[in-house]
């Protein structure tokens, strides 16, 4: 049965005061977001994402991974639109999502806004996921290299993202992963101060724990501007294990999640 073994790391930066990143690391289902927003919001948005496509996923047995993760993203709406509801100074806040999630024989990804995943195979590096940024969408048009794009001053513009008011097509895909891939999730707080060269020399050490500290001191050597995120995880062949995960950033704190107890599967009919 695949499964993944996996080590996660959510650092402040150098510059922040709060973590608005989330992220869930566990057997079966890898997932970081990475919230905006004023007055603590952010972390809010980020954090109850976590929760609600975390929880949803262990409790929900369903063969059909996209449907899941659909619905998920659906009841992420509902709940920061809540969210908004109880405190209006939440306004505006958002949150990204990337998770890859796992039945024990098929993998499933869902992706909205600027946070990446990407697999190591055979010592090559591909990223799955497409920025929904200005700027890559300014690369698509061929409009800027991605080079430029790297370094350009509105990088950060976020095209799409999960905040309960805008109707948002998540990008829903089947994964064909095998044992010996290795992923990293990861916020845009790696990505955007780490270089490349960095990264791909830091997937590439055999040990996780140490591979994942080396992420996040390229980032912050890089300037640790951003909070950053990285989860890695290896997908391996082993017995059934108990569904559980590792929590990282916003998602520590269980009381930024709007409202845990709105999130459960329906009972069938
Ligand atoms: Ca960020």
């Amino acid at each position: 049965m695949l499964r993944f073994s996996s080590v996660a790391r959510s650092h402040v930066g150098l510059v922040r005061e709060n973590n608005e990143d989330a992220g869930f690391s566990g057997p079966y289902l890898q997932l970081v977001a990475d919230g905006v927003g004023g007055c603590a919001a952010g972390e809010v948005a980020s954090a109850t994402a976590a929760y609600v496509v975390s929880a949803l996923t262990m409790m929900d047995r369903s063969p059909h991974l996209l449907e899941l993760l659909d619905r998920a993203v659906e009841t992420v709406q509902s709940q920061l639109r809540a969210g908004v509801t109880a405190e209006a100074r939440r306004a505006g806040m958002g949150t990204t999502l990337t998770a890859i999630l796992t039945d024990q024989d098929r993998f499933a990804m869902v992706h909205v806004g600027d946070s990446r995943a990407y697999l190591l195979r055979d010592g090559d590096l591909v990223q799955l996921t497409h920025d929904h940024t200005l700027v890559q969408h300014w690369v698509d048009a061929g409009q800027l290299t991605a080079a430029e794009a790297r370094t350009h001053p509105r990088r950060s513009v976020v095209l799409k993202a999960l905040d309960g008011t805008h109707d948002v097509e998540a990008n829903l895909v089947m994964l064909d992963l095998e044992p010996g891939d290795r992923l990293l999730l990861c916020s845009d707080g790696l990505t955007d101060y780490a270089p490349p060269a960095a990264v791909h020399a830091a997937l590439r050490v055999p040990d996780k724990d140490e591979a994942v500290a080396r992420l996040v001191d390229a980032a912050l050597r890089g300037g640790g501007r951003d909070n950053v995120t990285c989860l890695l995880a290896d997908v391996e062949d082993g017995p059934v294990l108990c569904r559980d995960g590792r929590l990282v950033g916003a998602l520590a704190d269980p009381h930024l999640v709007v409202d845990p107890a709105a999130v459960h599967v329906p009972h069938p009919a």
